[in-house]
């Protein structure tokens, strides 16, 4: 099944939600940065979350989350554009830990439970914005569930996973319900109902529950219209060798040449999506004449 989001506010107009599949992209990731099963886990979780983020905070912009714990795996950075591309990594995609005392990877201890979030939106024109917050547990859901109080002032649900076996990625995606200002008690009691019955977002996936079903299951006893097709989510990327050679262009001249004459060419890698780019002796020596 293709990854795709969709979304939906309720007919009274107190509730939207966000609602997406992500197993693809999570592979994508995962295969791209060799990531260990703790490090799909929390990747995956992010990516999922970015891109469901983007998708109700910016309608032309971008939205970069980067998560900085305590945690052995460093650095966690996702950029997502309500396009539909999400893109991530983390600093260091090796790490692997046991599982955690509920049987699950262990992404708070990976990430680190102390730390902050740092959620930057573009909206497209204008200049950016960023919020922090304090981590609320490095497992992703919680912090960005946090974000979101934090920033929009109202409660919301946040749902994210991913089923990992030997395999790879069985399933991955999440949810977000947001409450909007005229909600009343009764709204909030449905929606946490709704939760605790919802079950495994993953594991609904795996029984072939389409989004609009489970948009349904989470948001039952509304009358809920989608304001959206569902549309395609991917992992992509906007490096390019273009643009490497454009990053090199900042450099000395002496470092151009001594770069052509000592190693022959440069070479760069992504962070976001690990490709490589070679430069040329040639290319060099011409940037370098150019500078
Ligand atoms: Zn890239």
């Amino acid at each position: 099944m293709e990854d795709g989001i969709l979304r939906a506010i309720s007919a009274d107009g107190t509730i939207r939600a966000v609602i997406a599949t992500t197993t693809n992209l999570v592979g994508d990731a995962r295969r791209k940065h060799a990531l260990s099963f703790t490090a799909t886990a929390a990747l995956g979780r992010a990516l999922t979350g970015g891109a469901l983020l983007a998708s109700l905070a910016s309608k032309a912009g971008q939205i970069t989350l980067k998560f900085q714990g305590n945690g052995p795996l460093g650095k966690l950075m996702v950029d997502a554009s309500p396009k539909g591309t999400v893109r991530g990594f983390v600093e260091n995609p090796q790490v692997e830990l046991p599982l955690n005392s509920l049987g699950n990877f262990d992404v708070g201890g990976a990430i680190g439970r102390t730390g902050y979030l740092h959620v930057t939106v573009d909206p497209g024109y204008g200049i950016p914005y960023t919020s922090t917050v304090e981590l609320a547990t490095g497992e992703v859901g919680e912090d960005l569930n946090r974000y979101l109080v934090n920033s929009e002032q109202t409660g919301s649900v946040v749902i994210v996973g991913s089923h990992l076996t030997a395999k790879g990625v069985e399933a991955a995606g999440g949810l977000i319900v947001q409450l909007l200002p005229d909600h009343c008690e009764e709204t909030i009691c449905r929606i946490e109902n709704n939760v605790s019955t919802f079950g495994s977002f993953t594991f609904l996936m795996r029984r072939g529950m389409s989004l609009e079903a489970m948009l349904e299951r989470i948001l039952n006893g509304f009358d809920v219209r989608a304001l959206t097709e569902v549309m395609p989510l991917r992992f992509s990327c906007k490096c390019s060798n273009e643009r490497f050679v454009e990053a090199l262009k900042v450099l000395p001249k002496k470092e151009l040449v001594s770069m052509a004459q000592e190693d022959g060419q440069a070479e760069g890698r992504c962070h976001f999506c690990n490709a490589v780019y070679l430069v040329g002796k040639d290319c060099l020596l011409n940037l370098a004449q150019g500078s």
